[in-house]
């Protein structure tokens, strides 16, 4: 690097001139010493003169000797001072140009660069050779800078007033800007001429060390989890406040003390071992952790540890960040509680039943021993849900649930699969006579009414069981074998218990053929309606005719509806088969009037479900527009448990069918759960008795009570009432006392296909 040459040669002429003076002033003493020996000494005149003839040349020759001598010597001195300031020099030259990391630059008295090491080539991107001669203020000043910076220079040139080290933004070669901190000194060159040399250390590092440290700080203190550090012994030395808010302690009470202070108990030594034994290995732990806060609440933290190690591996610190999760986790139950129960019992419901049921096979495979499924469904539980309501129906449920859990012993679980269905799983079981007793005590539970609201409800249940590994090889097969022999007791009669046979799987396959062969019957034209007559006891001439499905199975011959009917209403197939037997009823009717016949009542039994699935008033509507029925000449049949069930919408459906004309009537009256309130509410015609109550209505004294108080109500509410399955005098004649208006039964005539009917017209009641 070119340097300029400031060397001068002033300061060893005068060490030199100042050295011929100290032997000028030593000669003249000389000579003022010898005069004064001379004055002393005795000698003579001529002795004397040439004396001083001698003193005077000594003194010309020692002065010149002096002066060669001293010129000589001094000329050898300033050389070697020349020297020691060149090297002294070329030292601080060379350390100011090679030393690494401090940039110095050097500016003439106009802030010309006259010095620029390797370190300020690297901070600012120039190099010396662009720099040098250049002003201080055109390389690396900020333009509005410039002015501050060319004042504090002249400041210090005429004022003296320093500049003070400080952080300065300055700019590179490139543009970018750049934070340095600067010192400078102000010197006198060897011209006696004012140089600046200006000291710059590169702060970006230390700018980012510190706004990382600032955002590390923030993120510390801000963090919505709890943070705390300790120190190698385990000691807490800082926690944030989310930390102190989670553990309930005070940063003061926490300091010093150990995580020992949030120990729940609830962890045994195994898992802080396993968990030291994580930090040490690979650095880190994290996991579900139960802590205690300061007021004893114990709550569940997702917790990370960190080990913090100096560069020569010695742990220094450890860092733990704890989230409170215990009300992710409380949500988390709850969901899990939901997705795996029932809402109504609180039941494990069908998904956690499976899951124990393989969990059971599992074992028993292991084990040897047995495992048993067990169907329980509720006897009739349809009629008390449709005539009492759903609300009684949840609660005798729930009361029945409660009833089973006490009874059975523990490791069962009991689930509900929806509607009043709940299955048992047992799942390790001995023998045959193990569940034998239990199924016993299962429906003992049965034997006490069940007291809910102000009903008391006498329930059954049918049982069937079937048992793994014996009767099924898997959780879905034992459960439909179970269904299979629940469906053989409710066949039995209900109140019952079954165990699965291979002829109960025989039965289940014969419904399901059923079912799918009546779906085509309608298309098949395999149904018929029958006609059954009815007699009006006072006049006794044929007043109406029930009209009754049939269906002609091209397998089976004709089946009665009690054994397809419900089929069809499970499958939903009654809609279009009540459709149709409405049409065909009409039809058929008006048929009859067309040929001369007087005027009957077709009655046309209703099911439930076209009150809640079917546009049943456009149907009614539509058979007796397309065959031209007058609307009093059909009557509709509904059962008590369709008027109970959302009595609003079925009393809007009633007016309006009412509105159309038609007659309705309440079929086997007295055997569902019958309200007065909606007797008096709805638009209803006709009571029909229930057949039981008849059919013993002249032994039984309480059957005789409960037909004679239904006539009586028919009467007082203005309907009609008539007597279903009379079949022989005396109940005639009970019902003709009583004051029954019509009777329908095998003594006046059995439903018949439609060609027979004709023949009742003419018929006429002794
Ligand atoms: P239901 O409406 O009470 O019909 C009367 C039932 O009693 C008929 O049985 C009839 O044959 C029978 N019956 C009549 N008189 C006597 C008698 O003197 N003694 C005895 N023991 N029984 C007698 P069916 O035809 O088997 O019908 C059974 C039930 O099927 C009907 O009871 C009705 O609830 C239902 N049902 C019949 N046809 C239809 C229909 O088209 N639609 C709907 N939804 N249900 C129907
Ligand atoms: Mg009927
Ligand atoms: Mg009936």
């Amino acid at each position: 690097m070119q340097q300029p040459d400031n060397r001068s040669s002033s300061q060893p002429f005068k060490a030199a001139l100042r050295v011929a003076l100290a032997y000028f002033v030593v000669s003249v003493l000389w000579i003022g010493l010898s005069d004064r020996l001379l004055e002393i000494l005795p000698m003579d005149g001529a002795t004397r003169a040439q004396m001083q003839a001698w003193k005077a040349w000594f003194f010309v020759i020692t002065t010149a000797l002096a002066l060669f001598v001293v010129l000589l010597r001094d000329g050898i001195a300033v050389e070697a001072i020349f020297q020691t300031m060149r090297a002294s020099e070329q030292r601080f030259r060379s350390l100011f140009e090679r030393i690494p990391s401090i940039a110095v630059q050097g500016y003439t008295n106009e802030r010309k660069v006259l010095f620029w090491n390797d370190a300020s080539a690297r901070l600012y991107g120039y190099e010396a050779k662009e720099a040098l001669g250049n002003r201080l203020e055109d390389l690396i000043v900020p333009p509005p800078m410039r002015d501050d910076v060319r004042m504090a220079i002249r400041n210090w040139l005429d004022q003296g007033i320093p500049i003070p080290a400080g952080e300065a933004r300055l700019i590179r070669k490139d543009g970018t800007p750049i934070t340095v901190y600067s010192a400078h000194v102000m010197i006198e060159n060897l011209e006696g001429k004012p140089e600046l040399y200006s000291l710059d250390v590169d702060m970006t590092a230390l700018k980012q060390a510190e706004a990382k440290l600032r955002l590390a700080e923030v993120v510390f203190e801000r963090s919505v989890d709890g943070i705390i550090v300790t120190d190698s012994d385990n000691c807490i030395i800082s926690a944030n406040e989310a930390f102190c808010r989670i553990s309930g302690y005070s940063f003061e009470e926490l300091l010093g003390n150990t995580p020992n202070l949030f120990s729940s108990g609830r962890h045994g030594y195994s898992y802080y071992a396993q968990m030291w034994r994580d930090l040490l290995e690979h650095g880190y732990w994290h996991g579900e952790i139960l802590n205690r806060r300061k007021d004893g609440e114990i709550y569940c933290g997702w917790l990370t540890i960190s080990m913090v190690s100096n560069e020569k591996g010695a742990i220094t610190n450890f860092v733990g960040i704890v989230s409170d999760i215990s009300e992710k986790k409380a949500i988390e139950a709850r969901l899990e509680h939901v997705a795996n129960h029932d809402e109504l019992t609180g039941l494990p419901n069908a998904l956690l039943l499976r899951d124990r049921a393989s969990q059971a096979l599992g074992a028993s495979k292991h084990e040897g021993n047995r495992v048993a499924l067990t169907v329980l469904d509720l006897d009739h539980f349809r009629v008390i849900n449709d005539s009492l309501g759903h609300v009684i129906g949840d609660r005798l449920l729930k009361q029945v649930v409660a009833r089973l859990d006490e009874c059975l012993d523990k490791g069962y679980t009991l689930s509900r699969r929806g509607g009043d269905e709940l299955i048992i799983l047992f799942p390790s079981i001995t023998g045959n006579e193990q569940i034998r007793v239990l199924m016993e005590r299962v429906l003992q539970q049965f034997a006490t009414p069940f007291a809910v609201d102000r009903n008391m409800l006498v329930v059954t249940a049918s049982l069937g069981v079937a048992v793994y590994p014996e009767d099924a090889g898997d959780f879905d097969d034992l459960m439909l074998k179970a269904e299979t022999a629940m469906y053989s007791a409710k066949q039995a009669g209900r109140n019952t218990c079954r165990f699965y046979a291979e002829q109960m799987n025989a039965d289940a396959h014969e419904r399901f053929s059923l079912q799918n062969r009546l779906g085509r019957a309608l298309d098949r034209h395999e149904l018929v309606l029958h006609y059954q007559p009815q007699f009006d006891l006072k006049m006794g001439e044929l007043v109406g005719a029930e009209a009754l499905i049939r269906w002609a199975d091209g397998e089976r011959g004709l089946v009665p509806p009690g054994k397809f009917i419900p089929i069809a209403e499970e499958s939903g197939l009654i809609i279009p088969i009540s459709e149709w037997v409405l049409m065909e009823a009409c039809r058929q009717a008006q048929t009859w009037r067309d040929a001369g016949f007087p005027d009957i009542q077709i009655a046309v039994n209703l099911s439930a479900l076209q009150f809640k699935r079917s546009n049943l008033i456009e149907s009614v509507a539509n058979a007796l527009k397309s065959s031209g029925l007058p609307a009093q000449c059909l009557e509709l049949e509904l059962t008590e448990s369709i008027l109970v069930d959302d009595a609003d919408g079925v009393l809007r459906i009633l007016c309006e069918l009412k509105a159309l004309g038609v007659m309705l009537a309440i079929d086997d009256f007295g055997t569902g759960y019958s309200s007065l309130a909606y007797l008096k509410k709805y638009p209803i015609d006709k009571l029909k008795i229930d057949q039981s109550f008849v059919r013993d209505i002249v032994e039984d004294d309480d059957d005789a009570a409960i037909v004679h108080t239904i006539i009586q109500l028919g009467r007082n509410l203005k309907m009609t009432t008539l007597a279903e399955g009379v079949e022989n005098e005396s109940q005639l004649a009970f019902l003709k006392v009583e004051g029954c208006r019509i009777a329908q039964g095998y003594l006046f005539g059995r439903p018949v296909p439609a060609a027979q009917f004709p023949a009742f017209f003419t018929q006429t009641l002794p």
